[in-house]
């Protein structure tokens, strides 16, 4: 194989640049030195170490404490036609000692580990092995002071020193300043240098929504979720109450969507997560717990239900959309209650008070009027020169005006109320409320009772915040919320000084907003049909191989495939994305697919899978609709098994006997309970079809 690392990252993983940094750390790890990555998600950190891997002549051990990555990981290499393995606790004891074996033997170039098996074996076999290269995947996991922290981290350091020669190399998405110093400490990484890449994601596009009550964000989320029909995305809520309520709204409504939180037990979540990175469940509401541990390059989009406690968090949290660099939405949603929960919840724990700066951080980036990408990008440090156009801000620039006296007005109604108000009280005054408690408080006595009759609640609600964020009042968590001026404040009050506020945008210009949708830079005309077509074609294959569809093809390549119409095999390999492996595994079978499209030229409707329910509900047998749509019977299975799962009126009881299901259901069981295909088919020594398999499986799976 050819040593030279662009050559590599042409033929093996078929991309014709490196990104910005890459080559630099492959080349530092090649002299044998040690480096430090930071890189965002989806930044391309994993291309640093897997291309030296395969420039070396030994073996490279990756640690990573995230079990399901890691095979994912190992998936999409050996997809590359790259000798990859993984060793953790999830595999048995025969496949454990022939990944030993072909270690020894010198047939792997990248070994997974993670950090407890990685420090259970280094004084055995796992020491005479020609290790070349050490990567250390999520090293923010060293350090005490991040959120991750993991024990076993800590041990890695010793790894380390018994192994003076062998380059390391540390890789992360977060890590402030002092966690950075911290992190190459206690590695033990020597004279390492420090790689960072731009943390801007450009094909997020970036919205807030702030103060939505709950009816309106969930029919607002409903709205949105319809637009993006059959794209994946995720919607992250702050309890586990939340993931169920917003999973059955939109289960309601027809879509494909399944929740994730920690109190549901291993297994179930192992399906959730594999259905939804087998692109067979499309939405995922989660608590953060969901999304660690997945690598799936066509998330779509990230929907926040709640404020994040942070923006680290909310920053990795958006970066899961988008791996693949296609344009991809996020939307955050918050109120003043998660805030004040939040704050609540940091009152007293550890680090309380670094907590609840972050928390103000990120309250302050969701109520800012300026572009929010370069907030973002400056809170990690990097200064963007010019507005992204590609956030809710940079779409509807604030209109600035002077604020001086709707500031004093609101700053003498709090001064009246002796500091000792909240934000509705006092709004209830300006406006002159008959509210009881207005009367109660003696506040209609007050010279500032309707003072401000002519501005609504909601407005004056943001303009408070605006006083509030520009650091003119103070709102008081400790205190019920009561609002106090700060020495700003008194001097607006007195008029030694003017502020300017901006107009708040009125709500139908909020929902009408579009957002400048970016372009595939070299995107021409991308044949739609074709698109759905190749797409049928991946999952076809992912089924067969039981790969996740992104392993096979992301979303780009195959989009690329609908807009060049690759024919030959170099035109193919011209197909970012597209390496020499894939080329032979799948190149044939696409350009079929691809041919057919070209010579067919009148542009054919695609039939989709509620064709086929279609066709059930008028009486076809599943073998009847798979002759009419020139379909395989299996495929015709699996249209029913997933209109089954997603609610539909499907009788797959009697499709299958209750016989064969009790068949699928002992084989399953025995299988350690594994969602795949080919094992069952095996162990049932071929004699149940695929179809009947996957129609069992769903309904032992939904009658559970
Ligand atoms: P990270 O580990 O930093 O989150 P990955 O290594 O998973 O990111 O890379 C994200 C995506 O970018 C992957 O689909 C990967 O194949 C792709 N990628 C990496 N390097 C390049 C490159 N030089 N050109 C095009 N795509 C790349
Ligand atoms: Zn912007």
């Amino acid at each position: 194989m050819e040593k030279n690392p662009k050559t590599i990252l042409k033929n093996v993983f078929g991309y014709d640049e490196f990104r910005p940094l890459q080559q630099e750390i492959i080349e530092r790890a090649l002299a044998g030195k040690d480096s430090f990555v930071l890189m965002p998600t989806g930044g391309g950190k994993s291309m640093c170490f897997q291309i030296p891997a395969l420039c070396f002549e030994g073996i490279t051990i990756v640690v990573s404490p995230l079990i399901s990555l890691m095979k994912d990981q190992v998936q999409a290499l050996q997809s590359n036609g790259i000798q990859a393995d993984f060793f953790n606790s999830s595999i048995s004891r025969q496949a454990e000692n022939e990944v030993i074996g072909r270690a020894k033997r010198g047939e792997i170039q990248l070994l997974y580990l993670s950090p407890e098996k990685l420090i259970s074996l280094s004084n055995t076999w796992l020491r005479d092995l020609n290790i070349k290269l050490v990567a250390i995947d999520e090293a923010h996991c060293v350090s005490m002071w991040g959120h991750d922290f993991r024990p076993e981290y800590t041990q890695l350091k010793a790894f380390r020193n018994s192994l003076p020669e062998v380059p390391f190399m540390a890789l992360t998405a977060t890590a402030d300043k002092s966690a950075r110093t911290d992190i190459e400490q206690q590695l033990g990484l020597k004279d390492s240098k420090l790689f960072i890449s731009s943390f801007d994601r450009e094909n997020l596009s970036i919205e807030v929504r702030g103060q939505v009550p709950k009816d309106k964000k969930l029919k607002e989320i409903a709205l949105f979720v319809k637009k993006k029909k059959n794209e994946s995305g995720i919607i992250y809520c702050l309890s586990r109450k939340n993931t169920e309520e917003v999973a059955d709204y939109l289960n309601e409504d027809g879509h494909s969507v399944a929740f994730y939180h920690a109190g549901m037990n291993p297994e179930e979540r192992e399906r959730v997560q594999t259905a939804f990175i087998h692109d067979e469940t499309k939405i995922i509401v989660a608590t953060i717990a969901f999304g660690m541990g997945i690598d799936k390059s066509n998330v779509r989009w990230v929907i926040h239900y709640n404020l994040p406690k942070n923006l680290e968090g909310y920053y990795q949290e958006i970066g899961r959309a988008g791996r693949d660099g296609l344009p991809s939405e996020t939307r955050l949603y918050y109120n003043m209650g998660d805030f004040v929960l939040y704050s609540q919840f940091a009152d007293g724990g550890a680090n309380s008070a670094m907590q609840k700066e972050k928390l103000n951080r990120m309250l302050q980036f969701a109520e800012a009027k300026s572009c929010r990408r370069k907030i973002l990008l400056s809170y990690f440090g990097e200064h963007l020169i010019n507005d992204c156009g590609n956030c809710d801000v940079c779409a509807n620039p604030p209109r600035h005006f002077d604020g001086t006296l709707l500031a004093q007005k609101a700053l003498s109604g709090i001064a009246r109320m002796k500091e000792k108000e909240g934000i509705a009280m006092l709004i209830n005054v300006l406006r002159g409320s008959n509210n009881a408690e207005v009367h109660a408080g003696g506040y209609s006595q007050l010279k500032t009772y309707g003072v401000g009759k002519d501005v609504s609640f909601i407005d004056w609600r943001d303009y408070i915040i605006q006083l509030a964020n520009q650091g003119l009042i103070e709102i008081m968590y400790s205190e019920g919320s009561a609002l106090k001026i700060s020495p700003v404040g008194w001097k607006v009050l007195k008029s030694e000084q003017s502020i300017k506020l901006t107009l708040p945008i009125p709500a139908e210009e909020k929902t009408s907003r579009k957002l400048k949708v970016m372009k595939m830079a070299e995107e021409g005309e991308v044949n739609t049909d074709l698109y759905e077509e190749l797409k049928k074609l991946r999952s076809s294959i992912s089924k067969e191989k039981n790969l996740p569809a992104y392993v096979i093809f992301s979303d780009k390549s195959l989009k690329q495939m609908a807009i060049d119409l690759p024919v030959t095999e170099n035109q193919f390999l011209g197909i970012s994305g597209v390496g020499m492996n894939k080329m032979e595994q799948y190149g044939a079978d696409c350009m079929e697919v691809i041919r057919k499209f070209k010579t067919v030229a009148k542009p054919k409707k695609i039939p989709t899978i509620l064709d086929t329910f279609n066709m059930y509900k008028e009486g076809l047998s599943p073998e009847e609709i798979a002759r009419k749509r020139d379909l395989q019977t299996t495929t015709i299975y699996s249209h029913l098994s997933q209109l089954y799962t997603e609610g539909k009126e499907v009788n797959l009881e009697k499709l299958v006997s209750k016989a064969v299901v009790d068949k699928v259901r002992v084989a399953f069981n025995e299988l350690e309970r594994e969602i795949t295909l080919k094992p069952i088919f095996e162990k049932l020594n071929e004699e149940v079809s695929y179809g009947e398999i996957r129609m069992s499986l769903t309904l032992i799976l939904k009658n559970e």
